[in-house]
């Protein structure tokens, strides 16, 4: 599978889309496709990094901060504009239906009812699983101050965790064990934030799970400027193989 960072940023970053990525079943683009996370600055990125855009299948919310999740308003919007017919499946915590439905009604009333295409929630908890024909997806719980879950995706091709935003806990070892790919908040390079990762508490749980490549994301925008390099090299001396995306990267698992 091919995965794209059409946005690797935090929330208010003036330079850099909501991180935002896009999983592609085949490594030229095409075919089935999730996004993880879509933020108010998220749908034009994604937009521009999709082969095939319109063919998006599902979308994984990991949260419910604006920052991840309402750009869905715009990309429905223009989905419609399209002339799209085909469902498209929304997998997220409890509430998640019902913040999104309202989002798009306060962002363009009277729309939500006349898309022309239908979404299909699947809300879940953590250790809940969800299918789709060429993945499976398996929610695993974050430390954030809102209720905030990573999602490991399993293919044929290989493995991956997103951990949306929040820490990580060494709890969930076994659950990160085998993925081929760890895509971790890392807000700060050692600082400690509430709620937030940083690139020192990625690297420990990386080593203990066993997760050899590792992307940062999220990075608050002055630790970014400042850290960002750092991140990369702290975790590349305990022999990860670590980056930290640009927007539009993409690399295949
Ligand atoms: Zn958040």
């Amino acid at each position: 599978m091919r995965v794209v960072f059409c946005g690797v940023g935090e929330a208010f970053d003036e330079n850099l889309t909501n991180t935002c990525i896009l999983v592609q079943e085949n490594n030229d683009g095409s075919g089935r496709s999730i996004l993880l996370d879509c933020g108010f600055t998220a749908a034009p990125s994604f937009w521009r990094a999709a082969r095939e855009p319109l063919e998006l299948d599902a979308v994984w919310i990991s949260h419910l901060h604006g920052d991840h999740f309402l750009g869905l308003p715009q990309l429905f919007i223009r989905y419609s504009e399209h002339g799209r017919t085909r469902p498209l499946n929304i997998y997220g915590g409890p509430g998640t239906a019902e913040a999104i439905s309202s989002s798009v009604e306060l962002a363009y009333p009277g729309k939500w009812s006349k898309l022309g295409f239908r979404i299909e929630f699947v809300e879940v908890e953590s250790g809940d699983g969800f299918e789709l024909t060429w993945l499976r997806g398996l929610a695993a719980p974050v430390d954030h101050p809102v209720s905030s879950r990573g999602v490991k995706l399993e293919a044929e091709s290989g493995s991956l965790f997103y951990s949306g935003d929040g820490r990580v806990e060494p709890d969930i070892k076994n659950f990160l064990e085998g993925c081929d790919l760890g895509i971790f908040e890392a807000f700060c390079l050692e600082k400690e934030v509430y709620g937030h990762s940083n690139a020192a508490q990625v690297g420990e749980i990386s080593l203990l799970a066993g997760i050899r490549r590792v992307a940062l994301v999220h990075m608050h925008r002055e630790e970014r400027q400042k850290n960002g390099e750092k991140a990369v090299s702290l975790l590349r001396k305990q022999g990860i193989d670590a980056i930290l995306p640009a927007p539009g990267d993409s690399l295949i698992v």
